[in-house]
């Protein structure tokens, strides 16, 4: 049989079957993935084969095999160090939910955000949030904001998880998908989720750091089905995920806009700093290539944005 895995506590899989079937599954002996070295062999989001058995009149699963994923985003083990956690895999697109204020999301954060989604595979829709308490000017920094994200390829929704203004939009897209969503706390995850599938209940809040500390906490992920063939993933607790580490002369890939000039470049390696005849360059001093994004890929070349690393996939 197969099915997707819905829920995991670590030795346990719930795994549902395109049927509708939910079976509590278990791995036999050791699973490794090659490749991957990590704490859990199997995460939310896989696609699994499974064996059912029967013991003391209960039915169970034993997981024999699992499909290759299209994408999987970890974080890292904070008590085994090297080793990481993976969070969840097949993620059809993450909503970067953005605030202008209360809080605000900086660019260096959104691009940053972008980079790893990009090296994780990950499309990513951006979702300008709070769009009905926002005066001119704000509204006018959205739009600015979104038409710098919108030229390099990015969709890019202004919504109100209050008023549910353009949610229809965001629901379209969700539908026949697996979507997660993210973006700093309080820009309104819960609310619009909330808003989405009242009768859910999510609470992407974190779990307080005082009851985290000290202990060997692992929260896991859970997939919920909606009730419009749509299918999120929450994250409760998670906060960073794992820094993707990336050679320098890859950052540069990450972004699209500097990817579709790379091949423009005098050195096929240009780090677009300082490099004479770069294709890069040349855009950015004729205004094509946004500032502030360049700002944001030299941050990150210098491994500046530590800050941000950390935050990188916080709910
Ligand atoms: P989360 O931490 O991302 O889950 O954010 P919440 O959903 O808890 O929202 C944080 C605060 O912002 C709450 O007080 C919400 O009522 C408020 N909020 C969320 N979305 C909107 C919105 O679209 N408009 C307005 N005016 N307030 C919102
Ligand atoms: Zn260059």
């Amino acid at each position: 049989m197969t099915g997707l895995v819905y829920k995991s506590t670590g030795s346990w899989y719930t795994v549902k079957t395109d049927f509708g079937d939910v079976y509590e599954c278990r791995i036999k002996g050791k699973f490794r993935i090659k490749g991957i070295k990590s704490t859990n062999p199997i995460a939310v989001g896989d696609v699994v084969d499974f064996e059912l058995e029967t013991n003391n009149n209960q039915e169970s699963g034993i997981i024999h095999n699992i499909h290759d994923r299209t994408n999987y985003i970890v974080r890292k083990s904070v008590n085994l160090s090297k080793q990481t956690h993976i969070i969840s895999a097949n993620i059809d697109q993450v909503f970067l939910m953005i605030t202008i204020n209360n809080p605000p999301t900086l660019t260096s954060f959104i691009d940053r955000f972008l980079v790893t989604a990009n090296a994780y595979s990950i499309k990513t829709i951006l979702l300008f949030n709070k769009i009905d308490v926002y005066d001119e000017e704000t509204l006018n920094e959205v739009k600015y904001l979104a038409h710098i994200y919108r030229k390099i390829g990015y969709e890019c929704i202004g919504v109100s998880a209050k008023s549910g203004k353009n949610v229809d939009k965001v629901k379209s897209l969700m539908s026949g998908k697996v979507s997660m969503f993210s973006g700093h706390s309080g820009v309104g995850k819960s609310t619009l989720l909330n808003y989405i599938e009242p009768t859910l209940n999510i609470k992407t809040k974190e779990i307080s750091t005082q009851h985290m500390q000290g202990q060997h906490t692992t929260t896991f992920a859970e997939m919920f089905d909606l009730s419009f063939d749509a299918k999120i993933i929450d994250t409760p607790g998670i906060k960073g995920f794992g820094v993707v580490d990336m050679d320098k002369e890859e950052v540069g890939d990450y972004f699209p806009e500097f990817f579709k000039l790379k091949q423009d470049c005098k050195f096929n390696n240009c780090l677009h700093v300082k490099e004479p005849k770069c294709a890069v360059k040349k855009a950015l001093d004729a205004g094509e290539i946004e500032f502030s994004r360049y700002r944001s890929y030299l941050q990150i070349l210098e491994g500046e944005d530590e800050h941000y690393r950390t935050d990188t996939w916080e709910n």
